[in-house]
């Protein structure tokens, strides 16, 4: 679609737009679900032959197309219908058309949030490389925020290439220079490094993981190092009131670790669309 037909037809187009954004949620909910499932019996072959030990006995074929959609407590698989984006879930009221068994909300959640995300991203950016870039980033944040929320990890096989990949498209200078975006990731990585072990050292406990870092360093080398220290702001003090909430409504006491990578990936998103006008808002007002 060319953006003279974005401007003579916008329904048309930001309905193209949007069913483009449930596709892809459909895919991401369905990654976040598979993705650590498949990593673990990864993790479980390499252990094993590291020390010696006998392989696990033969599973059955688990990867990112095999089995089908099926329902996670009968089994029953989902017809075509039940498996459209947004509408499938709508149409089942939330359950399982054989068993009656509720299925996560998350799914749901993640649909539509990657449809705003699309529509979002298409409204600030236009149907330009800039837009199609920035969804293709909020895809990879929203899959990371809901994969760390469940497992407490931010798998490299998304954060790496979508780091890579945020150095090359800033080689056209999509959303940052090549140099700032290049010392955006050196700088972010390092100095969430350089927190991790001073508050170990201090401490004696681990405060973030390691995925952490290389998140940071993908929000610097999309966005350049100007804007690591709002994300960084952001993502803190998100953090800390969602925590200290949770410790108020005594769901979370404070040793219960709390993954930071949702807070980290809300703020990049944020920075992403809103990033310099916040920038430049702030210097204003600190410049009185
Ligand atoms: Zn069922």
């Amino acid at each position: 679609m060319n953006p003279t037909a974005f401007a003579s037809d916008p329904v048309a187009a930001y309905l193209f737009v949007a069913t483009m954004g449930a596709v892809t949620g459909s895919f991401l909910s369905m990654l976040v679900y598979r993705l650590p499932i498949i990593l673990k019996r990864q993790w479980d072959r390499d252990c094993r032959e590291a020390l010696a030990l006998p392989p696990p006995e033969k599973a059955e074929t688990f990867n990112i197309a095999w089995p089908a959609s099926h329902c996670p407590k009968c089994q029953a698989p989902l017809k075509i219908r039940d498996n459209i984006p947004l509408f499938g879930f709508l149409l089942l009221r939330g359950r399982c058309r054989h068993c009656a068994a509720p299925i996560p909300r998350q799914y749901f959640l993640i649909e539509a949030l990657t449809t705003l995300a699309a529509i979002v991203s298409v409204a600030h950016f236009g149907l330009t490389p800039r837009g199609a870039a920035a969804f293709l980033l909020s895809a990879a944040l929203i899959a990371l925020t809901f994969i760390d929320m469940r497992e407490q990890i931010l798998p490299d096989v998304i954060t790496l290439p979508f780091l890579w990949l945020g150095l090359l498209l800033n080689r056209g200078d999509l959303y940052a220079s090549l140099g700032s975006a290049v010392l955006g990731a050196a700088l972010a990585y390092l100095f969430l490094w350089l927190v991790f072990h001073a508050f170990r050292l201090a401490t004696g406990k681990e405060g973030m993981g390691h995925g952490d870092f290389k998140l940071f360093a993908l929000a610097g080398a999309w966005l350049g190092w100007q804007l690591l220290p709002l994300i960084l702001l952001f993502a803190s003090l998100a953090g800390a009131l969602y925590g200290g909430a949770l410790i108020l409504t005594r769901r979370l006491t404070r040793a219960t670790p709390m993954p930071f990578g949702p807070f980290l990936c809300a703020a990049t998103w944020l920075a992403l669309f809103y990033g310099w006008p916040l920038m430049a808002l702030y210097l204003r007002s600190a410049h009185g």
